[in-house]
């Protein structure tokens, strides 16, 4: 096996381009586990460490944030600025794995692996974030909706990498909150709800919903998000749009939970993310 170290993303998107079975590495946190369980051969490993540009979160003067891909869970969990709804990415940040996974696993490794039971992804949907990638073709900019195709998979081609998650500004009055419930401390999720609302003093304006582990994608309904904006977010309101959400839902059924267990928890996961939400605007 071939171990590259390239400095520059032109580089590592070259390497990755001419060998199909050669794969990027970031933390290894889930790369060399699946080496070491021999799921994984690859020919070549391109390691991502010494991109600078990968690195570090920053805030344009519009309040856009990007976050480099190389960015480890740590440094999100612990960053000073997002702002508002963006703060979904650093509660969920906050709730993976235990602090070893944290200070090595990376942006762009979970989000590239688009493992359905991780915490960004829902999250990423929730904030409506785009990822920017890099490849043979140049850079392009997907939403995270459209990034999440299936179960492990991704809309990355041959010779891609994620570069960069873009976090658009936040509006004014807007709050986040990240519900994961798992059967241990540590744990994947056995269902997780990530919102980002914005509130007219009790009045709900603007609000993203969006699930973890109840589909082999996050799972989000414009008409979820329609059932509780104008509402003062009451538990009607919030049952119609559990509702909604089972309906497009196509929960998984494992070992973390049968599929039914996981849909009897999102109304009152999604009822407790829009407490919490509301909770930290006040
Ligand atoms: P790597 O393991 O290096 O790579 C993962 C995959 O992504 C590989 O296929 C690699 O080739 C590819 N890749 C890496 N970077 C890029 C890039 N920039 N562009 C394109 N492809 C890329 N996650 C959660 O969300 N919640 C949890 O509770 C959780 N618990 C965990 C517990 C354990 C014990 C372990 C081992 C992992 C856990 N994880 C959890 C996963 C963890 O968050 C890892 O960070 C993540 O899965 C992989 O990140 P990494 O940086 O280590 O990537």
């Amino acid at each position: 096996m071939n171990f590259y170290e390239p400095a520059t993303l032109e580089e590592a998107a070259g390497l990755l381009a001419k060998d199909e079975d050669a794969r990027p590495l970031a933390g290894g946190a889930t790369l060399v586990a699946m080496m070491n369980a021999e799921l994984l051969e690859p020919t070549s490993l391109v390691s991502l460490r010494r991109i600078a540009s990968l690195n570090g979160i920053s805030t344009s003067s519009d309040g856009t944030v990007t976050i480099g891909a190389m960015t480890t869970h740590h440094e999100v969990s612990n960053t000073e600025v997002l702002d508002g709804g963006q703060a979904i990415v650093r509660h969920a940040a906050r709730v993976i794995g235990h602090p070893a996974i944290r200070n090595m696993g990376t942006m762009g490794g979970s989000i590239s692996h688009a493992d359905p039971a991780a915490d960004y992804p829902a999250a990423l949907v929730a904030a409506n974030a785009m990822i920017e990638t890099f490849g043979p073709s140049g850079t392009r900019d997907i939403k995270a909706e459209d990034f999440f195709i299936d179960f492990l998979e991704t809309s990355l081609e041959q010779g891609e990498l994620v570069s960069a998650v873009r976090l658009p500004p936040s509006s004014r009055g807007s709050s986040a909150a990240y519900e994961k419930f798992a059967r241990v401390d540590g744990d994947f999720a056995t269902l997780s709800v990530a919102v980002v609302v914005t509130m007219d003093t009790d009045t709900c304006t603007q609000i993203r919903v969006s699930l973890g582990s109840a589909g082999p994608t996050p799972v989000r309904a414009d008409m979820a998000d329609a059932a509780l904006v104008g509402t003062v977010l009451d538990d009607d309101a919030v049952s119609a749009a559990a509702a909604i959400l089972i309906e497009a839902s196509d929960p998984l059924d494992d070992v973390r939970g049968s599929a039914e267990y996981r849909m009897m928890l999102v109304p009152e996961l999604l009822r407790r993310a829009i407490a919490g939400a509301r909770k930290l605007r006040s």
